[in-house]
């Protein structure tokens, strides 16, 4: 009987060896071993004409403010002209009321045409990934500033590949790839922040590991959070926007 039974045994070793070479074979040899079907990636309909892609949450269309607040929660102070939205110096910063973590986004900007001032004076905003990480807005054409301080800069940590910008007064886009910073339950960074930018279709930020909160004064550093709005800078300039929307990933 365990005789028997270890014969059995050593078949069933030698047969399921075979089958895994039988699979192994297959694999190197047939072409349809090595297709994957499922799961199917959902259709959507993608950007046609600079419109938004079907699956995109628009957060400016030219309309309306709806989607967005002060940083205290009121009605978005900003200005809408000719389907744009332009800051209106001291009234503060805006974000989004919805919140936001890993995304892809597409902003549109323009630096003012009547140029004025230099440096970080001319054409200054910015786009706070999840509040607090900035992308840096700035008439960068031909108007030297830190380097790591120029648009499509990460403010104070990462310069740009390239200087892309077009003249003031020309409608520029950032085509942004961001992922968020993971904590742990004791608050403590287990994986950085991430973000690819694309500045009028030129790649400025490749994988940048983004270092801390973007400060004016001091070196970056970490607190640890949930998801965040994207909030829009007031520097005091006339920076306009438009075409903005964001996919969640
Ligand atoms: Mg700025």
């Amino acid at each position: 009987m365990k005789i028997h039974f270890l014969s059995l045994r050593m078949l069933l070793t030698f047969s399921l060896g075979t089958i895994a070479q039988a699979t192994l074979f297959s694999q190197i040899t047939d072409p349809k071993a090595t297709e994957v079907w499922e799961p199917e990636p959902r259709k959507i309909t993608p950007v046609v004409n600079n419109m938004p892609p079907s699956d995109a949450i628009v957060l400016f269309d030219g309309k309306n403010m709806d989607a967005w607040t002060d940083l205290k929660g009121n009605a978005c102070p900003w200005q809408i002209a000719e389907s744009f939205l332009t800051v209106v110096p001291k009234t503060g910063d805006i974000k989004t009321k919805k919140q936001f973590g890993d995304c892809q986004i597409h902003i549109e900007w323009r630096a003012p045409v009547v140029v004025k001032g230099e440096g970080q004076g001319r054409g200054n905003s910015g786009i706070f990934l999840q509040e607090i990480y900035e992308l840096q807005v700035l008439d960068s054409y031909d108007n030297r500033t830190y380097s790591n301080g120029q648009a499509a800069s990460i403010y104070k940590q990462t310069i740009p590949l390239v200087n892309a910008n077009k003249k003031p007064g020309e409608w520029q886009v950032y085509e942004i790839i961001y992922k968020a910073p993971r904590f742990n339950a004791d608050g403590i960074l287990t994986a950085p922040p991430t973000i690819t930018v694309l500045h009028n279709g030129v790649l400025v930020q490749n994988n940048t590991e983004i270092k801390g909160a973007t400060e004016y004064i001091g070196l970056p550093k970490f607190k640890a959070h949930e998801k965040g709005s994207l909030r829009l800078q007031d520097h005091g300039d006339l920076v306009s926007f438009r075409n903005i929307w964001i996919r969640e990933l």
